[in-house]
């Protein structure tokens, strides 16, 4: 069974192929900026411009021809109206063309089942971080329950933000990562946990006042270590509370190596085993929104055309998962 796969909740724009969970090819386009943050419009027409080419590449290098594809997957949820809706509009036209089936993902639980696939995980507890999500997900009684999230931003928002304080351009979540190995100094920061939940808005407007009076490295540097470490103490709970001892990491900013380090630092004190995908499947990608589109689709799911419209507001939980 052959899976096209459509990426586009946000920043990227991704296709891939996947044959029988083997993935075959993973392209993409991603929007970038020198200065500011995403311009909803201009993502648009990157997205738009852009799908062609990144639809040829993913085709040439899986060796298949679009007549060859079974189903089209594509992320229906959560993400930018804007560039959801460039995503779908392809699938459907696609799909339409070519008369083939659909099949709408939720693209945090993609981020869950790309995972679990290259980790073999059985059970994993999922630490999401990313631009815009963050949350600790796992598997309970027919779904994928969030046991701890942040109540405002996410955590790529808050590394994002912070960069364009200090004019990095966007993504600067690497470019923090760069600059926070040049120091050792920490600066005090708020420490934001609330019961399960993180929050980063406080943190941020913290820093924006500190710009001014401290090297631009230490902050980095201190940053990083607060809001690791609230992501690492509430993930290492979510494990506790639901006995759980594997965790995936997932999201862009799981490829910083300070996080993996303390993700795999908590997991050994807890004897557990703690797996990070390759970069190419931490960031958005459409392998994951295939991979997965290919096991709802064989766990019997449909999406009709009727039922294919973007959905920027579905949460984890709203899913009913009938393939475990
Ligand atoms: P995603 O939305 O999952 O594609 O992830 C994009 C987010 O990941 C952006 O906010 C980036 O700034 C962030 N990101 C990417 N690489 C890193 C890194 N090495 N360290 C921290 N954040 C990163
Ligand atoms: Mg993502």
């Amino acid at each position: 069974m052959i899976t096209l796969g459509i990426e586009s909740t946000a920043h990227t724009l991704g296709v891939a192929v996947v044959k029988d969970k083997h993935i075959l090819s993973n392209e993409k386009s991603s929007y970038t900026t020198a200065s500011g943050g995403m311009i909803p419009v201009k993502l648009v027409e990157h997205h738009l411009e852009q799908f062609s080419n990144v639809l040829d590449r993913a085709l040439a290098k899986a060796n298949i021809a679009i007549d060859d594809v079974d189903v089209i997957a594509f992320s229906q949820a959560p993400g930018i109206g804007h560039a959801l809706r460039i995503g779908a509009t392809l699938a459907k036209s696609i799909s339409l063309v070519y008369k083939k089936p659909l099949m709408g993902v939720n693209h945090c639980i993609a981020h869950l089942e790309i995972g679990r696939h290259f980790a073999k995980a059985k059970d994993p507890v999922l630490l999401y971080a990313s631009g815009a999500n963050t949350q600790i997900i796992a598997y309970d009684a027919g779904k994928y329950r969030v046991f701890g999230e942040t109540l405002d931003i996410g955590i790529g928002n808050f590394l994002d933000s912070f960069g364009r304080y200090l004019e990095l351009g966007f993504p600067a979540g690497p470019k923090i990562e760069e600059l926070a190995k040049k120091s050792k100094k920490y600066i005090e920061l708020p420490y934001a946990v609330k019961g399960m939940d993180v929050s980063f808005t406080g943190i941020l407007t913290n820093l924006s006042q500190k710009i001014a009076h401290h090297k631009k490295e230490d902050l980095c540097f201190s940053a990083q270590e607060t809001v690791f470490a609230m992501l690492i103490e509430v993930t290492e709970r979510a494990m506790a509370h639901c006995n759980k001892n594997e965790l995936v990491l997932g999201g862009g900013v799981a490829c910083n190596k300070r996080l993996q380090e303390m993700a795999s630092l908590m997991c050994k004190e807890r004897n557990a085993v703690c797996f990070t995908p390759e970069n190419q499947f931490l960031v958005d990608n459409a392998a994951m929104i295939a991979l997965t589109g290919e096991i709802m689709h064989r766990a019997g799911n449909k999406t009709t055309l009727k039922d294919a419209g973007i959905k920027p507001y579905e949460r984890t939980d709203d899913v009913k998962v009938n393939w475990r």
